[in-house]
């Protein structure tokens, strides 16, 4: 057995309270870490693994480091990585220490823990889970510590509670050690980050805590008590101290806002495209105009969570339509806003303590602002904003407090002086006084010398080891009086001095900076503490803040892009004139998009099947009108020429993308599972978009599948639904099933080119287009006539076949589909031999030849031929 140094078995004792983190040990100035941990950190961080004797007898372990005043770039990157960090330093003076100096954790840094401003996205909030389970019923609480935002909920079901998890987009995940291992793993699946399992441990914690105890009493939810119990438990361990700045816990019921669940949100591409996962080209990043980082992060929220209250859909219309209405106001509003920094976090981290003086500057900035803003608001004509800005607290003492106490370019760091304005403090102004004067004193005393010795190019210098001195090159030394310069160093060519009197001023101004750089920062904590009695002031300015910011930025982009003020139906009548897709319109050259109009109602028009080719704008027309309805949701004017919308409660959507191999399941898989989702749980009062359910597989399976999804809408669910389709026979639904129509989107062609219309039109599409397309191709006359006569015999098939009945089955129906390009689903009734080509050889095969006439056998010869 090895016996370690003093050292090392201090690092191994303690080194068992985390043993999930990555430790920093603290050795002088540097951050050392051992053993397993330096091995990989060494490869995460690319820094070089050495090794140290850390045994009393010499043996080697392995060790790497980094430097104190970068750890936080290296810190970043384990976080980023999905590691947790315990930053251990020692706790005592190395000087008075008897032994081994004292180290203990101060904080454990996980993904869900930072502060650090340079660590976290500003327009992003941060959160960390905590989740916990009572017998059917599942918590989730947020908790966003760079904020201070507490919110949650409780949910019945499984698949909604995993819903919610992943709206969070959170970075770290606690849940309690309630949930079952099979919990666990299912949770997994749809979240990569970090998990912790954790007792929740004892109630006693509540009564240490008023927040604690405020937040529990006003729930009433066992569960979510205990989430946040667990919550806090875990903020403790690995804070090492009380955070207290959080917000009062927000609680949340998800049914009170439009339900998106992740597919809808990928699909309709919210945050983010499909392809690239770029915020460019996504909903958010058209509509995000904000100037500040909590409307930025305000903004996310609205767009994932549409409200289902008119009220107040129209009080933030309202407003918007008052700031549409008033741009030079609004712009100035916006330019106001820009100066105000992010007083959420900047409120967050005073109350944490890592706070530094720009910081603070930063907010004397931002509520330094406010007036302005006020007279701005104040401008408005009708003015609905009045419960905003009666609600705008300025904290006009605050300012003063800091006004006075802040110099204008006060430094980041806390502990090199520089912080305070003259007359905030007198004894700091003595001091500094005193070593002003000290240096002025020293800068006289150069030409004081010069004129003493004759000495012209006699120096007063400084270096950190011999402090002050007079220089004089050898030549000049003997000009020097006897007895008054005492040597203190010899370079090549010169001599350096001191006299007692510069020494004695030397010692004034080190005494005076030191002393002044140790009050300055007594002082800044001391108005830091000050500071720290309005962060709850300060995070509700910051909450109406992010709220103007959101409603100007929706006023600008309502404005810039000609949106109208959206109405709301209440007989589910649905009236869309000339609407357009918000991205795609932006994205196209000017004037290139194709506006089009959409009915809707619940008593003749509550399923649309459209129809149409490739690449006509189908899915773009349905997602549209997705994006149109959640913007009027969350209170934006929407792209169209007028909208009358129904309130929808939840919008699912199954549209196709290249990415939806998740989870190892096949497409088709995918797209069921999708599908199924979305007829179990919509309501009348939900919107489906579905686009080409049952291509992945086997034309008749999929055609069935589609018809048999339709019936079970219109007779079921009866949510309001756009599906298009390739299977052209699915059109004549329109005549059996009451509330289907057929539109289509036109194309045409002109001078031998084809040209896509975009434009939306009753009726279905046209069914032969795929060959006439195929002929303006040029391809060979051949092949044109064979499909055209392909065609002719597989529509008088489907004339003859019976249609389907209402529980949707197909007899002898072929399948024809329309497209312009050679998809796989389209290739397949001419990649299989045809049914009717078989039933041709299967009735030669039975043919009585012996016992027919030569006639009867000329007829039947021509009977076959009419087929082919
Ligand atoms: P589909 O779903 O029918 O295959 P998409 O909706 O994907 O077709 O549209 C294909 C392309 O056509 C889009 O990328 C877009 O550039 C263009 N497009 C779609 N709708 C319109 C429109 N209304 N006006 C102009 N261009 C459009």
């Amino acid at each position: 057995m090895v016996h370690y140094t003093p050292m090392m078995e201090q690092y191994l004792s303690i080194k068992k309270e985390y043993p999930d983190a990555f430790w920093f040990f603290r050795l002088g100035d540097f951050y050392e870490l051992f053993f397993e941990d330096a091995k990989r950190a060494a490869q995460i961080l690319e820094i070089t693994l050495t090794s140290r004797p850390a045994g009393k007898s010499g043996e080697k372990i392995p060790m790497c480091g980094v430097p104190y005043h970068t750890a936080n770039q290296y810190i970043k990157k384990m976080i980023d990585q999905g590691h947790k960090v315990a930053i251990c330093e020692q706790v005592e003076d190395p000087k008075e220490a008897k032994g081994v100096v004292k180290r203990k954790v101060v904080r454990v840094i996980t993904p869900g823990t930072l502060m650090e401003e340079s660590m976290l996205a500003e327009d992003e909030n941060n959160f960390m889970l905590f989740l916990t389970k009572a017998p059917d019923l599942y918590a989730v609480v947020g908790c966003d510590l760079s904020t201070g935002e507490v919110t949650g909920t409780e949910i019945g079901d499984w698949g909604l509670f995993v819903e919610e998890v992943s709206h969070f987009q959170p970075k770290e995940v606690i849940m309690s050690t309630a949930f079952s291992q099979n919990e666990i793993k299912g949770l997994k699946q749809h979240y990569p980050g970090i998990i912790t399992v954790r007792e929740v441990g004892s109630a006693d914690v509540v009564n240490a805590s008023e927040w604690l105890r405020l937040q529990t009493a006003s729930t009433q939810s066992e569960v979510i008590n205990e989430a946040l119990v667990l919550m806090y438990e875990y903020l403790l361990d690995t804070q090492k101290k009380v955070v207290d700045h959080l917000q009062p816990f927000h609680y949340y019921r998800s049914q009170a806002y439009l339900s998106l669940d992740t597919h809808a949100k990928r699909n309709l591409e919210l945050l983010q495209t499909l392809r690239e996962r770029s915020r460019k080209g996504s909903l958010l990043w058209l509509l995000d105009q904000t100037s500040t980082a909590m409307g930025g992060r305000l903004l996310k929220k609205w767009l994932t969570r549409p409200l289902l209250d008119q009220e107040l859909i129209e009080q933030r219309l309202d407003i918007v339509e008052i700031l549409v209405n008033n741009p030079l106001v609004r712009e100035e509003i916006m330019l106001i806003l820009k100066e105000v920094y992010d007083l959420e976090r900047l409120a967050a981290r005073v109350a944490f303590g890592n706070v530094t003086p720009r910081d603070l500057l930063q907010l004397k900035r931002s509520l330094q602002a406010l007036p302005d803003l006020l007279e701005q608001l104040d401008q408005l004509p009708n003015n609905c904003m009045h419960p905003l800005i009666d609600s705008i607290d300025p904290c006009p003492e605050l300012v003063k407090l800091l006004d006075q106490s802040l110099s204008e370019d006060a430094p980041v760091t806390i502990k090199e002086g520089g912080i305070f304005k003259p007359g905030y403090n007198e004894e700091l102004d003595q001091l500094n006084k005193a070593s002003r004067e000290g240096k002025n004193w020293i800068s006289e005393l150069e030409q004081k010398e010069r004129e003493r010795t004759g000495i012209k190019s006699l120096k007063v210098g400084y270096n950190k080891v011999f402090g002050y001195y007079i220089e004089v090159t050898k030549a000049n030394v003997h000009l020097l009086d006897e007895g008054r310069y005492q040597r203190k160093q010899t370079l090549s060519n010169a001599e350096r001095f001191i006299t007692p009197e510069l020494k004695e001023k030397e010692a004034l101004i080190l005494d005076a900076s030191e002393r002044a750089i140790e009050l300055e920062y007594q002082l800044f904590i001391e108005l830091r503490d000050k500071v720290k009695n309005y962060t709850y002031r300060l995070q509700k300015l910051a909450g109406i803040i992010a709220q103007i910011d959101c409603l100007c930025s929706f006023a600008k982009v309502s404005e810039k892009y000609h949106y109208v003020r959206p109405r709301f139906s209440q007989n589910g009548e649905l009236v869309i004139q000339e609407g357009r897709h918000p991205v795609v319109e932006q994205v196209l050259p000017s004037g290139e998009f194709v506006a089009n109009d959409l009915y809707m109602n619940d008593k003749d028009r509550q399923i649309l099947l459209i129809t149409g080719p490739n690449m006509a704008g189908k899915s773009t027309y349905m997602r549209q009108l997705a994006q149109i309805v959640i913007m009027a949701q969350m209170g934006c004017f929407v792209p169209a020429k007028e909208a009358t919308l129904p309130i929808f409660d939840q919008i699912f959507t199954r549209i196709g993308a290249a990415d939806d191999l998740v989870g190892g399941q096949s497409t088709f898989m995918v797209e069921m599972m999708e599908t199924k989702r979305a007829i179990t749980k919509a309501t009348p009062n939900s919107l489906i978009l579905l686009d080409e359910i049952g291509r992945g597989t086997s034309t008749y399976d999929g055609m069935s599948l589609a018809q048999a999804v339709i019936e079970y809408i219109h007779h079921q669910v009866q949510a309001k639904t756009l599906f298009s389709t390739h299977y052209h026979e699915l059109t004549d639904l329109e005549q059996e099933l009451e509330r289907v129509k057929n539109i289509h989107v036109a194309c045409s062609e002109h001078e031998g080119r084809i040209t896509f219309l975009h434009k939306v039109l009753e009726g279905k599409a046209d069914r032969s287009y795929g060959i006439h397309v195929a002929e303006l191709a040029g391809m060979p006359k051949a092949v044109i006539e064979r499909a055209a006569a392909i065609l002719q015999v597989l529509e008088s098939k489907a004339e003859t076949a019976v249609a389907t009945d209402q529980h949707g089955t197909y007899r002898d129906k072929g399948p024809v589909q329309l497209s312009l390009f050679g998809d796989e689903a389209q290739e397949e009734p001419y990649r299989r031999e045809p049914k009717w080509q078989q039933e041709i050889l299967e009735e030669i095969e039975t043919l009585d030849l012996i016992n027919m006439t030569p006639l009867e056998a000329l007829n039947t010869l021509y009977r076959l031929q009419q087929h082919l």
